[in-house]
Protein backbone atom coordinates (compact mmCIF):
# COMPACT_ATOMS: atom_id res chain seq x y z
CA UNK A 1 0.00 0.00 0.00
CA UNK A 2 0.85 3.68 -0.20
CA UNK A 3 -0.33 6.76 1.25
CA UNK A 4 -2.43 7.29 -1.85
CA UNK A 5 -4.32 4.57 -0.85
CA UNK A 6 -5.70 6.01 2.26
CA UNK A 7 -6.42 9.68 0.61
CA UNK A 8 -9.83 8.71 0.81
CA UNK A 9 -10.02 7.96 4.19
CA UNK A 10 -8.42 11.27 5.43
CA UNK A 11 -10.97 12.60 2.98
CA UNK A 12 -13.60 10.77 5.01
CA UNK A 13 -12.34 11.75 8.68
CA UNK A 14 -15.41 14.27 9.44
CA UNK A 15 -13.06 15.30 12.72
CA UNK A 16 -15.50 13.66 15.28
CA UNK A 17 -12.55 12.76 17.68
CA UNK A 18 -13.87 9.08 18.98
CA UNK A 19 -10.28 8.36 18.01
CA UNK A 20 -9.25 10.41 21.44
CA UNK A 21 -11.44 8.41 23.88
CA UNK A 22 -12.10 4.79 24.27
CA UNK A 23 -15.49 4.39 23.09
CA UNK A 24 -18.48 5.54 24.88
CA UNK A 25 -20.13 1.79 25.91
CA UNK A 26 -16.47 1.41 27.09
CA UNK A 27 -15.84 4.33 29.86
CA UNK A 28 -16.14 3.26 33.38
CA UNK A 29 -14.81 6.67 34.87
CA UNK A 30 -13.94 10.21 33.06
CA UNK A 31 -10.02 9.86 34.72
CA UNK A 32 -9.47 6.64 32.51
CA UNK A 33 -11.67 7.61 29.62
CA UNK A 34 -8.77 8.45 27.27
CA UNK A 35 -7.46 6.46 24.38
CA UNK A 36 -4.64 8.51 22.79
CA UNK A 37 -1.77 9.22 25.07
CA UNK A 38 -0.85 12.15 21.74
CA UNK A 39 -3.70 13.86 22.23
CA UNK A 40 -3.99 13.44 25.94
CA UNK A 41 -0.31 14.59 26.07
CA UNK A 42 -0.19 17.45 23.63
CA UNK A 43 -3.94 18.86 23.77
CA UNK A 44 -3.76 20.31 20.39
CA UNK A 45 -6.24 18.51 17.61
CA UNK A 46 -3.20 17.75 15.14
CA UNK A 47 -1.76 15.32 17.53
CA UNK A 48 -4.55 12.61 17.02
CA UNK A 49 -5.40 10.38 14.47
CA UNK A 50 -7.93 12.40 13.00
CA UNK A 51 -5.54 15.69 12.94
CA UNK A 52 -2.53 13.03 11.28
CA UNK A 53 -5.31 12.15 8.56
CA UNK A 54 -5.84 16.03 8.09
CA UNK A 55 -1.44 16.74 7.89
CA UNK A 56 -2.07 13.56 5.40
CA UNK A 57 -4.40 15.75 3.14
CA UNK A 58 -2.54 19.16 3.61
CA UNK A 59 0.56 17.55 2.62
CA UNK A 60 -1.00 15.78 -0.66
CA UNK A 61 -2.71 18.68 -1.88
CA UNK A 62 0.48 20.53 -1.63
CA UNK A 63 -0.98 22.86 1.37
CA UNK A 64 1.47 22.18 3.32
CA UNK A 65 4.95 21.19 3.57
CA UNK A 66 8.13 19.98 6.00
CA UNK A 67 8.59 21.63 9.03
CA UNK A 68 9.74 20.68 12.22
CA UNK A 69 6.23 20.93 13.69
CA UNK A 70 5.29 18.70 11.27
CA UNK A 71 7.72 16.28 12.20
CA UNK A 72 6.57 16.32 15.33
CA UNK A 73 3.24 15.84 14.69
CA UNK A 74 3.97 12.90 13.00
CA UNK A 75 6.97 11.21 14.99
CA UNK A 76 4.75 12.43 18.79
CA UNK A 77 2.61 8.98 18.27
CA UNK A 78 2.92 6.05 19.95
CA UNK A 79 2.00 3.71 16.97
CA UNK A 80 -0.39 2.08 18.94
CA UNK A 81 -3.42 2.22 17.32
CA UNK A 82 -6.04 2.68 20.32
CA UNK A 83 -7.22 5.32 17.94
CA UNK A 84 -7.85 3.12 14.97
CA UNK A 85 -10.11 0.78 16.76
CA UNK A 86 -12.11 3.94 18.51
CA UNK A 87 -12.43 5.40 15.10
CA UNK A 88 -14.02 2.26 13.94
CA UNK A 89 -17.39 2.16 16.05
CA UNK A 90 -18.45 4.70 13.73
CA UNK A 91 -16.55 4.13 10.41
CA UNK A 92 -16.07 0.38 10.33
CA UNK A 93 -13.41 0.18 7.32
CA UNK A 94 -11.70 3.48 7.83
CA UNK A 95 -7.56 2.88 9.16
CA UNK A 96 -6.25 5.86 10.36
CA UNK A 97 -3.31 3.38 11.68
CA UNK A 98 -2.38 2.27 8.63
CA UNK A 99 -2.09 5.85 6.87
CA UNK A 100 0.02 6.90 9.68
CA UNK A 101 2.33 4.33 9.07
CA UNK A 102 2.18 5.07 5.23
CA UNK A 103 2.60 9.00 6.47
CA UNK A 104 6.18 7.67 7.79
CA UNK A 105 7.37 6.04 5.38
CA UNK A 106 6.91 8.52 3.08
CA UNK A 107 8.92 10.94 5.32
CA UNK A 108 11.70 8.85 5.75
CA UNK A 109 12.17 8.04 2.01
CA UNK A 110 11.84 11.38 1.02
CA UNK A 111 14.73 12.04 3.80
CA UNK A 112 12.64 14.23 6.17
CA UNK A 113 14.16 11.67 9.11
CA UNK A 114 13.44 12.40 13.25
CA UNK A 115 16.88 13.72 14.53
CA UNK A 116 16.52 11.64 17.48
CA UNK A 117 15.80 8.93 15.78
CA UNK A 118 18.54 9.15 13.34
CA UNK A 119 21.48 7.79 16.10
CA UNK A 120 18.93 4.44 16.89
CA UNK A 121 18.70 3.52 13.06
CA UNK A 122 22.89 3.79 12.67
CA UNK A 123 23.53 1.88 15.73
CA UNK A 124 20.88 -0.69 14.28
CA UNK A 125 22.45 -1.08 11.27
CA UNK A 126 25.88 -1.28 12.34
CA UNK A 127 25.55 -3.34 15.31
CA UNK A 128 21.54 -4.84 14.85
CA UNK A 129 19.47 -3.94 17.96
CA UNK A 130 17.12 -1.06 18.44
CA UNK A 131 19.08 -0.52 22.24
CA UNK A 132 22.17 1.24 21.23
CA UNK A 133 24.28 -1.52 22.31
CA UNK A 134 27.37 -2.91 20.93
CA UNK A 135 26.23 -6.55 19.02
CA UNK A 136 28.34 -8.43 21.61
CA UNK A 137 26.53 -7.87 24.10
CA UNK A 138 23.33 -9.73 22.80
CA UNK A 139 22.04 -12.30 24.36
CA UNK A 140 24.00 -12.89 27.98
CA UNK A 141 21.12 -15.05 29.18
CA UNK A 142 22.00 -17.61 27.65
CA UNK A 143 25.46 -17.80 27.74
CA UNK A 144 25.44 -20.84 29.83
CA UNK A 145 22.45 -22.41 29.45
CA UNK A 146 22.22 -26.08 27.73
CA UNK A 147 20.23 -25.35 24.65
CA UNK A 148 20.04 -25.97 20.87
CA UNK A 149 22.19 -23.21 18.55
CA UNK A 150 20.24 -22.71 15.91
CA UNK A 151 23.44 -21.09 13.95
CA UNK A 152 24.38 -25.14 13.94
CA UNK A 153 21.97 -27.45 14.88
CA UNK A 154 18.13 -28.03 13.85
CA UNK A 155 14.83 -27.68 15.89
CA UNK A 156 11.22 -27.50 16.18
CA UNK A 157 10.55 -24.44 17.58
CA UNK A 158 13.03 -21.52 17.70
CA UNK A 159 12.89 -19.44 20.53
CA UNK A 160 13.74 -15.21 19.56
CA UNK A 161 14.39 -13.15 22.35
CA UNK A 162 14.36 -9.51 20.77
CA UNK A 163 16.38 -6.86 21.30
CA UNK A 164 15.38 -5.31 24.81
CA UNK A 165 15.14 -9.41 26.45
CA UNK A 166 18.64 -9.36 24.69
CA UNK A 167 20.44 -6.68 26.55
CA UNK A 168 18.24 -6.07 29.09
CA UNK A 169 19.88 -7.33 32.29
CA UNK A 170 17.11 -7.41 34.59
CA UNK A 171 14.72 -8.62 32.22
CA UNK A 172 16.98 -11.67 30.51
CA UNK A 173 15.53 -13.83 33.21
CA UNK A 174 12.09 -13.53 31.31
CA UNK A 175 13.75 -15.24 28.07
CA UNK A 176 16.02 -17.42 30.38
CA UNK A 177 12.50 -18.48 32.04
CA UNK A 178 10.45 -18.94 28.61
CA UNK A 179 13.07 -21.08 27.22
CA UNK A 180 13.63 -23.59 30.20
CA UNK A 181 10.15 -23.99 31.08
CA UNK A 182 9.56 -24.94 26.84
CA UNK A 183 12.29 -27.12 26.88
CA UNK A 184 11.59 -29.04 30.28
CA UNK A 185 8.03 -29.57 28.79
CA UNK A 186 9.39 -31.38 26.41
CA UNK A 187 9.77 -29.15 23.77
CA UNK A 188 12.11 -29.15 20.47
CA UNK A 189 13.25 -25.68 21.19
CA UNK A 190 16.50 -23.24 20.19
CA UNK A 191 17.66 -20.15 19.82
CA UNK A 192 20.12 -18.53 17.54
CA UNK A 193 22.25 -18.05 20.05
CA UNK A 194 24.28 -14.73 21.02
CA UNK A 195 25.29 -12.15 18.96
CA UNK A 196 24.27 -13.97 15.86
CA UNK A 197 20.15 -13.43 16.82
CA UNK A 198 19.16 -10.33 14.44
CA UNK A 199 16.40 -7.58 15.71
CA UNK A 200 13.38 -8.59 14.09
CA UNK A 201 13.10 -4.87 12.24
CA UNK A 202 9.90 -4.16 13.88
CA UNK A 203 10.58 -1.11 16.10
CA UNK A 204 12.29 0.17 12.63
CA UNK A 205 8.83 -0.22 10.51
CA UNK A 206 6.67 1.62 13.30
CA UNK A 207 9.38 4.59 13.32
CA UNK A 208 9.01 4.67 8.89
CA UNK A 209 12.30 2.85 8.31
CA UNK A 210 10.66 0.04 6.15
CA UNK A 211 13.78 -1.19 4.23
CA UNK A 212 15.00 -1.80 6.98
CA UNK A 213 12.80 -3.97 8.28
CA UNK A 214 12.34 -6.02 5.17
CA UNK A 215 16.29 -6.48 5.51
CA UNK A 216 16.07 -7.82 9.20
CA UNK A 217 12.84 -10.07 7.79
CA UNK A 218 14.91 -11.77 5.07
CA UNK A 219 17.54 -12.69 7.33
CA UNK A 220 15.53 -14.16 9.85
CA UNK A 221 13.34 -16.24 7.55
CA UNK A 222 16.49 -17.45 5.91
CA UNK A 223 18.16 -18.20 9.56
CA UNK A 224 15.11 -20.26 10.96
CA UNK A 225 14.55 -22.30 7.40
CA UNK A 226 18.25 -23.11 7.33
CA UNK A 227 17.56 -24.71 10.97
CA UNK A 228 14.22 -26.46 9.90
CA UNK A 229 11.89 -24.30 11.95
CA UNK A 230 8.60 -24.53 12.07
CA UNK A 231 7.27 -22.33 14.96
CA UNK A 232 8.36 -18.96 15.73
CA UNK A 233 7.77 -18.38 19.69
CA UNK A 234 8.45 -14.87 21.21
CA UNK A 235 8.05 -13.74 24.79
CA UNK A 236 8.18 -9.74 22.98
CA UNK A 237 5.13 -8.62 21.91
CA UNK A 238 6.72 -6.01 19.29
CA UNK A 239 8.12 -8.99 18.08
CA UNK A 240 5.19 -11.35 17.78
CA UNK A 241 3.07 -8.63 15.96
CA UNK A 242 5.79 -8.25 13.49
CA UNK A 243 6.11 -12.36 13.01
CA UNK A 244 2.92 -12.59 12.69
CA UNK A 245 1.42 -9.79 11.10
CA UNK A 246 4.29 -8.42 8.80
CA UNK A 247 6.39 -10.84 8.13
CA UNK A 248 4.00 -12.89 5.67
CA UNK A 249 4.35 -10.35 3.13
CA UNK A 250 7.87 -11.06 2.67
CA UNK A 251 7.08 -14.97 2.34
CA UNK A 252 7.43 -16.51 5.65
CA UNK A 253 4.83 -19.31 6.48
CA UNK A 254 6.31 -19.93 10.22
CA UNK A 255 3.55 -20.82 13.09
CA UNK A 256 4.04 -17.72 15.44
CA UNK A 257 2.64 -18.12 18.82
CA UNK A 258 3.83 -15.80 21.89
CA UNK A 259 5.16 -17.14 24.98
CA UNK A 260 1.94 -17.02 26.86
CA UNK A 261 0.02 -18.89 24.09
CA UNK A 262 2.41 -21.64 24.55
CA UNK A 263 2.31 -21.58 28.03
CA UNK A 264 -1.22 -21.55 28.54
CA UNK A 265 -1.61 -24.32 25.67
CA UNK A 266 1.26 -26.66 27.76
CA UNK A 267 -1.21 -26.07 31.04
CA UNK A 268 -3.74 -27.12 29.55
CA UNK A 269 -2.56 -30.47 28.35
CA UNK A 270 -0.91 -31.07 31.83
CA UNK A 271 2.60 -30.51 30.87
CA UNK A 272 3.32 -27.40 33.07
CA UNK A 273 2.10 -27.87 36.63
CA UNK A 274 2.35 -25.89 39.95
CA UNK A 275 2.89 -26.85 42.98
CA UNK A 276 3.53 -23.54 44.80
CA UNK A 277 0.97 -20.77 45.70
CA UNK A 278 1.48 -16.95 44.77
CA UNK A 279 -1.16 -15.00 47.41
CA UNK A 280 -0.95 -12.01 45.44
CA UNK A 281 -3.12 -9.77 43.14
CA UNK A 282 -2.31 -8.64 40.03
CA UNK A 283 -3.34 -6.67 37.55
CA UNK A 284 -2.83 -7.18 33.83
CA UNK A 285 -1.82 -4.53 31.02
CA UNK A 286 -2.48 -5.71 27.44
CA UNK A 287 0.56 -4.82 25.31
CA UNK A 288 -0.71 -3.16 21.93
CA UNK A 289 1.25 -5.57 19.97
CA UNK A 290 -0.15 -8.87 21.29
CA UNK A 291 -3.66 -7.12 21.85
CA UNK A 292 -5.40 -4.91 19.40
CA UNK A 293 -1.96 -5.02 16.99
CA UNK A 294 -1.66 -8.93 17.60
CA UNK A 295 -5.00 -9.86 15.54
CA UNK A 296 -4.07 -12.15 12.16
CA UNK A 297 -4.59 -8.73 10.08
CA UNK A 298 -6.61 -9.26 6.84
CA UNK A 299 -5.43 -6.72 4.15
CA UNK A 300 -8.31 -5.91 1.31
CA UNK A 301 -7.73 -5.03 -2.39
CA UNK A 302 -10.67 -4.24 -4.48
CA UNK A 303 -12.73 -0.59 -5.56
CA UNK A 304 -14.25 2.22 -3.23
CA UNK A 305 -17.82 3.29 -4.70
CA UNK A 306 -19.96 5.87 -3.83
CA UNK A 307 -23.87 5.49 -3.87
CA UNK A 308 -25.60 8.75 -4.78
CA UNK A 309 -22.25 10.31 -4.15
CA UNK A 310 -22.31 9.85 -0.69
CA UNK A 311 -22.85 6.37 0.90
CA UNK A 312 -19.62 4.71 0.59
CA UNK A 313 -19.05 0.86 -0.23
CA UNK A 314 -16.37 -1.46 -0.34
CA UNK A 315 -16.17 -4.27 -3.07
CA UNK A 316 -15.45 -7.25 -2.29
CA UNK A 317 -16.09 -6.05 0.96
CA UNK A 318 -13.60 -5.01 3.14
CA UNK A 319 -12.66 -7.22 6.14
CA UNK A 320 -13.10 -5.24 9.89
CA UNK A 321 -9.29 -5.08 11.40
CA UNK A 322 -10.63 -3.53 14.82
CA UNK A 323 -8.50 -5.66 17.51
CA UNK A 324 -11.25 -7.77 18.98
CA UNK A 325 -8.90 -10.68 17.85
CA UNK A 326 -5.69 -9.95 19.48
CA UNK A 327 -4.40 -12.24 22.33
CA UNK A 328 -6.21 -11.79 25.51
CA UNK A 329 -7.72 -15.16 27.07
CA UNK A 330 -4.71 -16.73 26.89
CA UNK A 331 -2.20 -14.25 29.26
CA UNK A 332 -5.53 -14.50 31.59
CA UNK A 333 -5.98 -18.16 31.51
CA UNK A 334 -2.42 -18.45 32.59
CA UNK A 335 -2.34 -16.14 35.36
CA UNK A 336 -5.78 -17.22 36.38
CA UNK A 337 -4.53 -21.10 36.89
CA UNK A 338 -1.83 -20.25 39.15
CA UNK A 339 -3.02 -20.98 42.79
CA UNK A 340 -3.91 -17.93 45.01
CA UNK A 341 -3.43 -15.40 42.25
CA UNK A 342 -5.99 -12.99 42.06
CA UNK A 343 -6.64 -11.43 38.64
CA UNK A 344 -8.09 -7.67 39.02
CA UNK A 345 -8.87 -6.16 35.67
CA UNK A 346 -8.37 -2.00 35.16
CA UNK A 347 -10.62 0.10 33.39
CA UNK A 348 -9.11 0.27 29.63
CA UNK A 349 -8.56 -3.38 28.84
CA UNK A 350 -8.18 -6.10 25.50
CA UNK A 351 -8.41 -3.61 22.58
CA UNK A 352 -9.10 -0.70 24.73
CA UNK A 353 -5.51 -1.03 26.42
CA UNK A 354 -4.07 2.48 27.27
CA UNK A 355 -0.20 2.00 25.89
CA UNK A 356 2.75 1.69 28.21
CA UNK A 357 4.41 4.83 26.18
CA UNK A 358 7.19 2.99 24.67
CA UNK A 359 5.84 2.11 21.47
CA UNK A 360 6.33 3.79 17.74
CA UNK A 361 9.88 5.09 18.69
CA UNK A 362 8.37 7.86 21.55
CA UNK A 363 10.97 6.07 24.35
CA UNK A 364 13.60 6.71 22.03
CA UNK A 365 12.50 10.50 20.89
CA UNK A 366 10.37 11.81 23.57
CA UNK A 367 11.51 10.14 27.10
CA UNK A 368 9.05 12.69 28.62
CA UNK A 369 6.18 12.04 26.90
CA UNK A 370 7.14 7.94 27.40
CA UNK A 371 7.30 8.51 31.07
CA UNK A 372 4.01 10.14 31.60
CA UNK A 373 2.13 7.48 29.46
CA UNK A 374 3.58 5.33 31.56
CA UNK A 375 2.34 6.49 34.73
CA UNK A 376 -1.02 7.31 33.65
CA UNK A 377 -0.79 3.12 33.27
CA UNK A 378 0.57 2.99 36.59
CA UNK A 379 -1.86 5.08 37.83
CA UNK A 380 -4.40 2.91 36.64
CA UNK A 381 -3.05 0.08 37.54
CA UNK A 382 -2.85 1.58 41.39
CA UNK A 383 -6.53 2.11 41.12
CA UNK A 384 -7.35 -1.17 41.36
CA UNK A 385 -5.71 -1.97 44.20
CA UNK A 386 -3.45 -4.45 42.83
CA UNK A 387 0.15 -5.24 44.29
CA UNK A 388 1.58 -5.95 40.72
CA UNK A 389 1.59 -4.94 37.12
CA UNK A 390 1.62 -8.17 34.90
CA UNK A 391 2.68 -8.21 31.22
CA UNK A 392 4.09 -9.54 28.32
CA UNK A 393 6.14 -7.36 26.72
CA UNK A 394 9.76 -6.57 27.63
CA UNK A 395 9.73 -3.10 26.27
CA UNK A 396 6.12 -2.41 28.53
CA UNK A 397 7.75 -3.51 31.43
CA UNK A 398 11.16 -1.69 31.00
CA UNK A 399 8.94 1.26 30.82
CA UNK A 400 7.26 0.50 33.56
CA UNK A 401 10.20 -0.45 35.73
CA UNK A 402 11.53 3.16 34.79
CA UNK A 403 8.39 4.62 35.32
CA UNK A 404 8.01 2.98 38.83
CA UNK A 405 11.62 3.81 40.25
CA UNK A 406 10.62 6.85 38.67
CA UNK A 407 8.22 8.00 40.75
CA UNK A 408 9.43 5.53 44.34
CA UNK A 409 6.06 3.22 43.91
CA UNK A 410 5.83 0.50 45.59
CA UNK A 411 3.64 -1.17 42.65
CA UNK A 412 6.58 -4.29 41.38
CA UNK A 413 6.16 -5.28 37.31
CA UNK A 414 6.12 -8.54 36.20
CA UNK A 415 6.39 -10.75 32.88
CA UNK A 416 3.54 -13.53 32.92
CA UNK A 417 6.39 -15.92 32.94
CA UNK A 418 8.03 -15.13 36.28
CA UNK A 419 5.01 -15.67 38.26
CA UNK A 420 4.61 -19.37 36.40
CA UNK A 421 8.07 -19.94 37.02
CA UNK A 422 7.16 -18.87 40.95
CA UNK A 423 4.57 -21.28 40.93
CA UNK A 424 6.07 -24.40 39.87
S1 LIG B 1 -9.86 9.53 12.54
FE1 LIG B 1 -11.88 8.56 12.74
S2 LIG B 1 -12.46 8.88 14.88
FE2 LIG B 1 -10.77 10.32 14.43
S3 LIG B 1 -11.76 12.25 13.88
FE3 LIG B 1 -11.42 11.09 11.98
S4 LIG B 1 -13.29 9.90 11.62
FE4 LIG B 1 -13.34 10.61 13.75
S1 LIG C 1 -1.50 5.48 17.53
FE1 LIG C 1 -1.87 5.96 19.70
S2 LIG C 1 -0.80 7.92 20.08
FE2 LIG C 1 -0.98 7.67 17.84
S3 LIG C 1 -2.88 8.73 17.30
FE3 LIG C 1 -3.42 6.59 17.63
S4 LIG C 1 -4.04 6.45 19.79
FE4 LIG C 1 -2.93 8.41 19.52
Amino acid sequence: MALEDYLSDAKRCCRCSYCKWIPLAQVKSWRFAKGCPSIAYKNFHSYSAGGRLAVVLSLSEGRSSYTDGLLDVVYQCQMDGSCDVACKICRYHMEPLEAMRELRFKLVEEGQLLPQHIPVIDNLRKEDNMVMKPKAERGKWSEDLDIKDLTTESAEVVFHGGCQLGFDEELGKVARTAVTLLKNAGVDIGIIRGKEENCCGGKAYDMGYRGEFIKYAENNIEAWTRAGVKTVVTSCSDGYFTFKRLYPDIGSKFEVLHTVEFIDRLIKEGRIKFNKTIPMTVTYHDPCHLGRLGEQYIPWQGEEKKIRGQIVVYEPSKPRNNGAGGIYEPPREVLRSIPGLELVEMERIREYAWCCGAGGGVREAYPDFSYWTARERIEEAKSTGAEALVSACPWCERNFIDAVNGNGDKMKVYDVIELVQQAI
